[in-house]
């Protein structure tokens, strides 16, 4: 409406102009520079309105191209990020290549060309990280962390800010930050995982396994692993603070969860003996017999048998049918037969221990049976001096750094590693004379490093499953 008006506003007024000059004819003379114009007024009043027209129509013209974001500044535009993402990449070659002098040229032009100030803060604090300068690389990180977008990434050079400097308490205060922000991110779990282990946070390392579940950061197997381990873990403080009650629950969940950890059947088993309360004791001893016998176990059934040796013997002879092909069956009763004078059933046994696996232990038990059954000083000493040859005795052990501790302990004492540590023989160094000849040695260096020494892990019979998991990073239970 307003429009129509206008233009009927505009017609009239051009209409009534029109009218007037035809009324009011006048001439018009202009004389400028060598030139002459003869013109009536109405003609020039004309030239005048058309030429406003078309200075009115340039003027709107220039300014919507200026101000739209049209093709000139898609162009401009297109130009800057090429150069922004040429320079990004040059920077992260440089990093790569190490030359953090170069690479921060480079995050200057990033920072010149692209809107985004994320790369050229995620790039600058790499730098500076590279250069040494880790305050510098906090602020970038610390910069990062205001926009929701950015934040995450923020963290996680945070988290690793703090694990380089061994700043436990703010690496674990970042890993949740993150682990929040991204719940199902594998590396954060992980991370957060082993921070929530050396902080003895048992009950959050146990939750956040739920979210390791749902990520599939660990297989079922692993999964089940790292249950049992916390499970026992809080057992072992519930022990340390004189919760028996406490203890014994979680050691029986822990071995429903995992029925072949020796660990917490152990420390089960040896608390039952410490309360006196021994057929419970032996009941756990069986259990675990039937899927890991070790010789720990075998003591702990010995020990809470008293009384008439025969007797024993017997008793010996029960657990030993759970799993009577195993070498550990075979030694426990020898044991039990040598307190109680049975030569022939201490031989047997033994021999048929020795016959698939010769260790320390066997050539000791020989030799006090030599003594006692045939009062052989000579040959008991010969057996003695095989002992100090043999195979060395299985024990606690860590899988990862090998040091030996008393008992079975959740974290190994010397490097820490969460579940190391196990019933096993010690990491075994030996040259393997027959491999090759010292010609084709000589020749071959590489050869003598990996085929002349062998390293040997060698444990009970066959290598148990959670041996394969030791040999990683992954320590066994
Ligand atoms: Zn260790």
């Amino acid at each position: 409406m307003i429009r129509l008006l206008t233009f009927i506003l505009i017609t009239a007024v051009l209409v009534f102009c029109t009218v007037w000059f035809a009324n009011n004819p006048g001439n018009m003379t202009i004389v400028w520079l060598g030139y002459r114009f003869d013109g009536s007024i109405g003609m020039v009043a004309l030239g005048l309105l058309a030429l406003t027209v078309v200075l009115v129509l340039v003027w709107r013209g220039w300014t919507m191209i200026a101000n739209s974001p049209g093709w000139i500044g898609r162009l401009l535009g297109s130009r800057r990020r090429k150069k922004g993402q040429q320079a990004l990449t040059m920077g992260l070659l440089e990093l790569a290549s190490g030359d953090v002098r170069q690479a921060l040229k480079h995050t200057r032009a990033v920072d010149r060309y692209l809107e985004d100030d994320t790369l050229t803060r995620l790039l600058t604090a790499q730098a500076a990280e590279l250069d040494g300068n880790n305050d510098a690389a906090k602020r970038q990180f610390e910069a990062m962390l205001e926009k929701p977008d950015s934040a995450f990434f923020g963290l996680r050079g945070l988290l690793q800010l703090a694990l380089k400097a061994d700043d436990r308490e703010a690496a674990l205060d970042y890993a949740e930050r993150a682990h929040r922000l991204r719940p199902r991110n594998p590396a954060v779990i992980v991370t957060l995982f082993d921070l929530l282990l050396t902080s003895r946070r048992w009950d959050r390392a146990l939750s956040l396994l739920v979210d390791a579940q749902k990520a599939s950061v660990f297989d079922e197997q692993e999964l089940t692993r790292r249950r049992a381990l916390l499970i026992t873990a809080k057992a072992e403080d519930a022990i340390a603070a004189g919760e028996n009650a406490e203890a014994i629950k979680l050691l029986r969940k822990a071995l429903s969860a995992s029925a072949e950890f020796t660990g917490a059947a152990v420390l089960l088993a040896g608390l039952y003996r410490d309360l006196k309360q021994d057929a419970k004791a032996r009941d756990v001893v069986m259990q675990s017999w039937r899927v890991a016998p070790s010789a720990a176990l075998g003591t702990i059934y010995r020990e809470t048998l008293t009384g008439d040796p025969l007797l024993q013997v017997k008793s010996v002879e029960k657990l030993v049918a759970t799993n009577p092909e195993h070498v550990e069956s075979q030694i426990v009763l020898a044991e039990a037969a040598l307190e109680a004078d049975l030569w022939g059933v201490a031989r047997s046994n033994l021999e048929k221990a020795m016959a698939s696996k010769a260790e320390a232990r066997h050539y000791r038990l020989l030799a006090d049976l030599e003594l006692r059954e045939n009062q052989d000083g000579a040959k008991a000493r010969d057996l003695l001096i095989k002992a100090s040859h043999a195979n060395p005795d299985p024990d606690w052990r860590c899988g990862a750094c090998g040091a030996e501790t008393d008992r079975w302990v959740v974290s190994c004492p010397s490097c820490h590693s969460f579940g190391s540590v196990d019933w096993r023989a010690p990491l075994r160094v030996h040259q393997d004379n027959t491999a090759k000849s010292p010609d084709t040695r000589a020749k071959d260096p590489v050869a003598l490093e990996q085929d002349g020494t062998v390293i040997d892990h060698d444990n009970d019979g066959a290598p148990s499953p959670t041996d394969q998991t030791s040999k990683g990073n992954q320590p066994a239970i």
